[in-house]
């Protein structure tokens, strides 16, 4: 069953709802660019228009403007794993139920979704897409003869894991957070309109204020009745993704009202204090950890340089000249500035080492523009455990740190003339300090799963 990382976007009574959904979506592209999609309701029928690629690629003037009518909408970003790209399984999934019509996005990952779809089947479902997201529907679907509040409630209490979802039904835009909370999602307000979002800095593109966050375990139901909450689930233990914070999350977004990218530097500070590196520069590995590297230079007393150029521009490559250029992959993306690291031995700041490839590749061009030595540290613990909560991430046998384990295993495959990560201690000392956070999902660096996962 396929995953879906990715991003998800409400407006309930926006006078020109799809233009606001393609903002939202605009600012949450970095959640998802295998497939956008939005759907819009006039309170009676929904239009749905989605495709395979980035916002750019799937929306054009037209259909913004002429064809998504209505002031209510929904829109989502994907990223799903490889192979999960196709047509059907491009969100917001949309269905005819007893109730009306209905469209869903998710973001997360369901973990009880396969079982439920084998009992689902048995009872006569029959599944058009492979995403867990659509499970939901046939929740809803089976619990006849209620509403629509009453079905989707009774949908949300079976199914376990990490879920942000917004649905559409006539008039209304309803949020859902499970009750771990492990992905994000906020409420704002423009004028007389309410938006949904998964992160704050598309509420910043829609020119909207943020009210708050959506509670884990909370159903928040936008209507002319204003905004009604709805508790599914009692409050538990917070499980909201730390990962977030160190990588997915755009760095100009609020956690709980504070900067992500406050939050990054302070990372960066604490490893500088644990981890210490006797060097000329510090450079960022662009862009997600730009942050971090500024907190390093802060604390450390080593100068910030700008090392490595990122090109924003590359789309799908289709001609791979390995033979002819080196690195070609590392190349295209990343280019050194040779002028900054000749010579010099340099602290580069990263904020995770997933499968080890981009670190190689960052290291092996440092040295070819003359880098003397290559400290390589890491604002986050070793990651070593798959994420089965919505971010997209390898098996055990592809994780380098699941692999060798220990830093100095890592260090010596990656070429680098030392590697140290921020100890757990150092993650929660943060955490707690930064984003006032005491309980974190950090599954992906303890193995300590909040859920269980039942994938068959
Ligand atoms: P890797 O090359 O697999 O080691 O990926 C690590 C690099 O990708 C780091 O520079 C991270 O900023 C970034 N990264 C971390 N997690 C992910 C993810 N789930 N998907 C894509 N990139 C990631």
């Amino acid at each position: 069953m396929l995953q879906d990382k990715c991003g998800v976007i409400g407006v309930w009574n926006g006078p020109d709802a799809a233009h606001l959904a393609y903002a939202g979506l605009y600012a949450i592209q970095h959640r998802g660019q295998e497939g956008a999609g939005i759907a819009v309701s006039d309170g009676d029928h929904i239009r749905l228009h989605k495709g395979q690629g980035k916002v750019v690629d799937v929306f054009d003037a037209d259909t913004v403007k002429n064809k998504l009518i209505g002031n209510y909408a929904i829109g989502h970003t994907r990223y799903s794993t490889a192979g999960g790209g196709a047509m059907r399984n491009v969100q917001p999934l949309h269905a005819h139920l007893a109730v009306g019509e209905v469209a869903i996005a998710h973001n997360g990952q369901l973990t009880n979704a396969a079982t439920l779809q084998q009992q689902l089947e048995e009872h006569g479902a029959i599944f058009q897409t492979s995403s867990d997201t659509e499970v939901v529907f046939h929740l809803m679907a089976t619990h006849a003869r209620t509403s629509f509040m009453d079905r989707l409630v009774h949908a949300v209490q079976q199914i376990q894991g990490a879920f942000s979802l917004v649905l559409l039904h006539r008039d209304q835009v309803v949020g859902v957070r499970d009750p771990n909370g492990f992905r994000p999602l906020c409420l704002g307000r423009k004028e007389d309109s309410y938006v949904l979002a998964s992160e704050t800095c598309a509420l910043d593109l829609m020119g909207a204020r943020f009210i708050r966050d959506v509670e884990p375990g909370e159903i928040v139901v936008i209507s002319r009745n204003g905004v009604v909450s709805h508790r599914f689930a009692p409050p538990q233990r917070s499980h909201f993704c730390v990962f977030e914070l160190i990588y997915f999350s755009r760095p100009d977004s609020l956690f709980q009202d504070r900067s992500i990218l406050e939050i990054r530097r302070a990372l960066g500070r604490k490893l500088a204090e644990e981890c210490p590196a006797q060097a000329d520069i510090v450079i960022n590995a662009p862009d997600s950890s730009n942050a971090a590297a500024l907190g390093y230079a802060d604390a450390s007393g080593i100068p910030y340089e700008l090392g490595l150029i990122r090109n924003h521009y590359i789309g799908r490559t289709f001609i791979e000249p390995s033979q002819s250029i080196r690195d070609w992959r590392a190349r295209i993306k990343y280019n050194p500035v040779r002028h900054v690291i000749e010579g010099r031995s340099v602290v580069l700041v990263d904020d995770s080492i997933v499968r080890g490839t981009t670190s190689r590749r960052l290291i092996r061009l440092l040295r070819e523009a003359g880098a003397r030595e290559v400290h390589l540290r890491i604002s986050s613990p070793i990651f070593a455990h798959p994420c089965y909560y919505g971010i997209d991430t390898p098996d055990y046998d592809q994780l380098i740190g699941h692999r060798l384990r220990t830093p100095d295993r890592i260090g010596d495959q990656l070429e680098t003339d030392s590697l140290h990560y921020l100890s757990h201690d150092g993650l929660r000392e943060v955490m707690q300090a930064t984003a006032n956070l005491t309980s974190y999902c950090d599954a992906c660096f303890t193995g300590n799963y909040p859920v269980p996962i039942k994938f068959s």
